[in-house]
């Protein structure tokens, strides 16, 4: 497992809490409009610069008391068949942890919630199912049944969780999100939308991209939020 970053502190990646972020390289999907390439691609991953477990865990060490929180994100970190026991440690120095996935390992994200060790999960919904772009982006080895299991188990409310969608003009048009609406709405759900950012892209076509305009985003939102608990454009 690779920890190619380390956020120090956060108030806004952990929804109600103050926490560090964590980045493991590696990720079994290839989003072209992704900006974390660096933690995807390998030839950049063998670039990126490294932190040790054993500094990773230091540092936690030195800030218990001061942070509440460790958000694990990637890449996608269910990838690492060593992630468990990750977060098995993390968890006994008292922190509260949050996984970032793109729900392609549904075994695993069903371990960690049924160990009680995760506390709170944000999927990625890269769009509707009638879209190309879901298929296209699937790594090897990944079914589109894999997402829509871990949708149906978080659905099910074991654990606190999110879904959200970084929102992309020409991948993304507003009849997918009334398709996304009925396939993962739900009374429990809370669903956010975030605006895309045209950096360092995995498609540098991408970076040529003028991300939709936040009215457009907010109306959007709005008109799904009856099939959510909570609906809205996140900044
Ligand atoms: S956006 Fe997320 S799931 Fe897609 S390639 Fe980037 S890190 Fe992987």
């Amino acid at each position: 497992m690779i920890i190619a970053g380390l956020q120090k502190s956060t108030i806004i990646d952990y929804p109600g809490k103050i926490a560090c972020v964590v980045f493991l390289a590696v990720c079994n999907f290839r989003c072209p409009w992704c900006y974390s390439s660096e933690l995807v691609l390998p030839i950049k991953i063998a670039n990126q610069p490294r932190i040790s477990e054993q500094q990773f865990f230091d540092f936690l060490r030195q800030r218990t008391g001061k942070l509440e929180g460790v958000v694990i994100c990637g890449g996608e970190p269910t990838v690492h068949k060593e992630l468990p026991k990750f977060i098995e440690k993390i968890k006994r120095l008292g922190f509260a942890v949050k996984l970032d996935t793109n729900g392609s390992n549904p075994e695993m994200l069903k371990d960690l919630v049924q160990a009680e060790l995760v506390d709170y999960v944000a999927m990625d919904i890269k769009s509707s199912p009638e879209n190309k772009f879901y298929n296209s982006i699937l790594g090897e080895g990944v079914k589109f049944a894999s997402i829509q299991q871990s949708v149906e188990f978080l659905k099910r409310g074991n654990v606190d969780f999110e879904f959200r969608t970084t929102v992309v003009p020409s991948v993304h048009k507003k009849e997918d999100f009334s398709k996304i609406a009925q396939w993962i709405g739900g009374p429990n759900v809370r669903y956010y939308l975030q605006n895309f950012r045209p950096e360092k892209t995995i498609d540098a076509e991408f970076e040529t991209i003028k991300p939709f305009e936040k009215d457009f985003l907010e109306q959007t939102a709005k008109e799904i939020s009856p099939f959510f608990k909570e609906c809205r454009l996140r900044a």
